[in-house]
């Protein structure tokens, strides 16, 4: 007799199998959902293997296999058994994100007749065994228990002959199984998509039209009004409310003036959560690849057709075309009958790169996102599982998507921190991830990035991965008209001008802007091109403070400054708040210190909302977006946001990271770094490395195409606004030089024993009760040490405990305990955790 190992869906942190045992009419294999007993409870589970010899003696039965098929095929069965292995995951959390959406709610029970109506009339049954079999033997096909009681309750079907109901059919159907003569089975159901609707408002006549009374409304001093109708115009048809409401400031009442005059109407729509639907791709003529490019296809393409399961690093600076060298790679493995994955940091940043795909393989690509409801994730899965898209593009999850006949897996901007899930097990990377499941399934990985992760470039010099190199950047030339007229290409990037503000404060400049960057954003308007303003900062200011007695207001539960935030109300005072950036907890400003009373609290730090007042103070005339979280909590809003950007309706675009997403922006040709020191003082190993990327990845973003009779060669000037000019991470990104920065940051790395010269795990300690919360960390680091010199561990180091950067969460407060070692799990891999504890290995940050 076979016996299973199962991972059993306990909601209890464990990490090993539960051994079951095969009834002799079952056959099971790795990736069935079971139904196990456990403890006094039946619950769901995954079977991870098929053995001779059970782990534990003497095992319970499975009672019932869930379902017709595997819900995981064996490869995933293996990376979930990986997974739990090297992130220390709880064994069930590390399959769960690999199984059909709405799997833990409870399965649908099925019973189905053993034996005919003639045979039921011989045999002797209490009257109400005999009414329920009888009527699945009438029914004549398998019918699910819910189905059942319902007939009983309502239908005809409940009577006995003496007309009384027949109540007891759950037990009744228990019985029956329990005698041989029904069979039960077990499946899962599709969860009930239920639509999502939201209130948009529509525009009733043609934008001119809207404008026109736009335009008699603000002559009547009816601002908000005004403002809401050109909001309307501009974005064509319709908008959503809430959108609408942020930004004019009217919400639905303050509209019916508008409605009264039959300019606009409220309806109530379905919210759209397929990116693609109801969009249409034309499909792009295909690009002929530069050698440069098509050496890097070559080599992935052939790594496709070898099924090795080899890893590729593309690095390639902004602009060289690494999306086209993926486009070629899964067009090959599209040929060969294979399909592809592709992870993108964030779908909703990154809009352009989806709709690449979407080009290429119109109607081929399936795109996960946290916006589908679960009914539509489900058909989404099993669409993927049945093989109906030839590419699934998603984020960091999408990973586990059930592909078949993986060929190649892509991962755009390797270096992005999102890749990481932090909140919750299995705290994967799906960088290791995509590794271990192309060694499994022996698909093409390849890892892109313009500013690859220093643990990357350094494994891929140690031969982990393999490199290619894009060194040009591919450019269109465009004629007066903004025609294409030919392609350039040339390593060339934007000119960068590092500007000390320390010698701007000197010269007597006291602008947020220096003199160059405000000469930048003249000729900018001057010329009607466009430019990008970077600023990592919310909010108008970082934090307020106290002149007299250093007061800094903090978030009461996360222990943390709060960010500063000032919006003028359209009838001209201004609203100041306070807000948490770290769990959005908001307070009115206070008037006076809450400590001394003094009236001089002052904000302090400046934000990008401050950056966008400055700019039309400095320029009345330049029409201006903002691109934030705070302008971003409606659904498609990002989208919309870049597309008025593109359409040209804004001359300067304000934002925090999000510009330095991989935008293509043809059009921008000057991009102003507001101060480049916020992410460096941050204590975290990687501050220098973010700062780098971030300032590397938004200068990428200028001099994108090349103007035909302009002067010099890109049409871009980049300027980086600093206190600093000397750090080697700004200098570096100033000269995009990748080389200079890995170089530099890979000696600090191992003089300081970082990764990747060494591996870490942070264990954190959240209570509500300070002192104890110490006490438990203490004795942690204390266990660790001990166990250090017991275990004669080379190379393994704790530091700590230390109060993390944000020291509250959710009110209560933590303490961190690092761990530093080249092989973590053999020191933490054995600890029993107690409530409250959490295991991160391979952290993306320590902060
Ligand atoms: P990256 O992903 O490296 O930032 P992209 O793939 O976005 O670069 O390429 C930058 C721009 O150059 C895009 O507009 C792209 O369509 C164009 N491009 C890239 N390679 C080619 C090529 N071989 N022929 C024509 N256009 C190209
Ligand atoms: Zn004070
Ligand atoms: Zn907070």
């Amino acid at each position: 007799m076979p016996f299973v190992e199962v991972a059993v869906n306990s909601g209890l942190p464990h990490r090993q199998t539960f051994s079951y045992a095969v009834p002799p009419e079952m056959t099971l294999v790795a990736g069935d959902a079971v139904f196990v007993p456990f403890g006094r409870r039946f619950l769901q589970g995954i079977v991870m293997g098929v053995v001779e010899v059970p782990a534990f003696a003497n095992p319970k039965p499975v009672d019932a296999r869930i379902g017709d098929q595997p819900v995981v095929s064996a490869e995933r069965v293996e990376l979930a058994g990986w997974l739990a292995e090297y992130y220390l995951s709880p064994l069930f959390a590390a399959v769960a994100p690999m199984l059909p959406p709405g799997f833990e709610r409870k399965p649908q029970t099925f019973y189905e007749p053993l034996i005919t109506a003639d045979e039921l009339a011989s045999t002797k049954l209490p009257p109400r065994q005999q009414a329920v079999l009888s009527y699945l033997i009438g029914a004549g096909e398998r019918r699910e228990a819910k189905e059942i009681e319902r007939d009983f309750t309502h239908g005809e079907t409940g009577k006995l002959a003496d007309g009384t109901r027949v109540t007891g059919v759950v037990t009744a159907l228990s019985q029956l199984a329990q005698r041989g003569l029904v069979q039960r089975s077990y499946g899962l159901a599709r969860p009930s998509v239920r639509a999502k609707t939201a209130r948009y408002v529509y525009l009733l006549v043609p934008p001119e039209q809207a404008r026109e009374a736009s335009e008699a409304l603000a002559a009547q001093r009816k601002k908000r009004l005004a403002t809401a109708l050109t909001h309307l115009a501009a974005s064509g048809q319709r908008m959503l409310a809430s959108e609408l409401r942020m930004r004019a400031g009217v919400g639905l009442p303050d509209l019916r003036p508008l409605a009264e005059q039959g300019l606009i109407e409220v309806r109530e729509d379905q919210v759209e959560r397929d990116p693609l639907a109801g969009r249409f791709y034309d499909t792009r003529p295909v690009a002929e690849l530069t050698p440069e490019q098509t050496e890097a296809a070559n080599a992935v393409c052939a790594a496709i057709d070898a099924a090795s399961g080899e890893s590729f690093l593309l690095h390639g600076v902004t602009g060289s075309g690494k999306t086209e060298v993926y486009l070629a790679a899964l067009d090959h493995a599209v040929a060969q009958g294979k399909r592809g994955i592709v992870l993108v940091p964030e779908i909703a940043l990154t809009p352009q790169t989806v709709r690449r795909f979407a080009e290429r393989f119109a109607g081929q690509v399936a795109v996960l996102h946290s916006g589908l409801s679960q009914g539509e994730l489900y058909d989404q899965w099993h669409g993927i599982r049945d093989g109906r898209y030839n590419v699934v593009v998603g984020s960091r999850s999408a990973v586990f998507a059930p592909q078949p006949n993986l060929g190649l897996i892509v991962i755009d901007e390797e270096h992005e921190w999102t890749y990481k899930q932090q909140d919750q097990s299995p705290r994967y990377h799906a960088r290791e991830t995509a590794e271990q499941l192309a060694k499994l399934t022996g698909a093409a990985l390849v890892l892109g990035s313009a500013t690859p992760d220093v643990v990357s470039y350094q494994n891929a010099l140690w031969g982990r991965h393999r490199l290619l190199e894009l060194k040009d950047r591919v450019r269109p030339v465009i004629d007066d008209t903004g025609k294409v007229v030919s392609i350039s290409t040339s390593p060339d990037l934007p000119p960068v001008d590092v500007v000390d503000m320390r010698e701007e404060l000197k010269g007597g400049n006291r602008s947020v802007f220096s003199r160059s960057l405000q000469l930048g954003l003249f000729q900018v308007l001057d010329r009607n091109e466009q430019a990008i303003l970077f600023l990592n900062r919310r909010g108008t200011a970082g934090f307020v403070q106290c002149r007299d007695c250093g007061y800094v207001p903090q978030c009461s539960a996360c222990a943390i400054a709060m960010g500063f935030h000032r919006r003028m109300h359209p009838e001209g005072f201004a609203i100041e708040r306070l807000l948490c950036h770290q769990c959005n907890r908001g307070r009115p400003m206070f008037d006076r210190c809450p400590t001394c009373g003094s009236a001089r609290l002052r904000p302090m730090g400046l934000g990008v909302e401050a950056v966008e007042d400055e700019v039309h103070a400095l320029f009345p005339e330049a029409r201006t977006l903002r691109w934030d979280r705070d302008v971003t909590q409606g659904r498609h809003s990002h989208e919309q946001i870049l597309a008025e950007f593109m359409e040209g309706k804004a001359d300067v675009l304000i934002g925090t990271q999000m510009v330095a997403k991989g935008l293509d922006l043809p059009a921008v040709t000057l991009v102003g770094v507001i101060s480049a020191d916020i992410g460096l003082h941050i204590p975290d190993f990687r501050s220098g490395e973010r700062t780098f990327q971030l300032l590397t990845q938004v200068a990428g973003r200028a001099g994108r195409v090349m103007i035909l009779g302009r002067d010099g060669p890109p049409a871009g000037r980049v300027v980086i606004q600093t206190y600093t000019p000397d750090n080697y991470a700004i200098v570096a990104a100033a000269q995009h030089d990748y080389a200079s920065f890995f170089a530099e940051e890979v000696a600090l790395r191992r003089e300081q024993a970082y990764p990747p010269f060494t591996r870490l795990a942070r264990l954190v300690f959240s209570h509500s009760n300070a002192a104890y919360g110490e006490r438990q960390a203490d004795a942690m680091a204390q266990e660790l040490r001990t166990r250090i010199s017991q275990r004669g561990l080379p190379g393994a180091e704790v530091l700590g405990p230390a109060p993390p950067h944000v020291p509250k969460w959710h009110g209560r407060f933590r303490w961190q305990v690092t761990v530093r070692s080249p092989n973590p799990v053999e020191l933490v891999g054995d600890l029993t955790l107690a409530e409250g504890w959490l295991l991160d290995i391979d952290p993306a940050s320590l902060a």
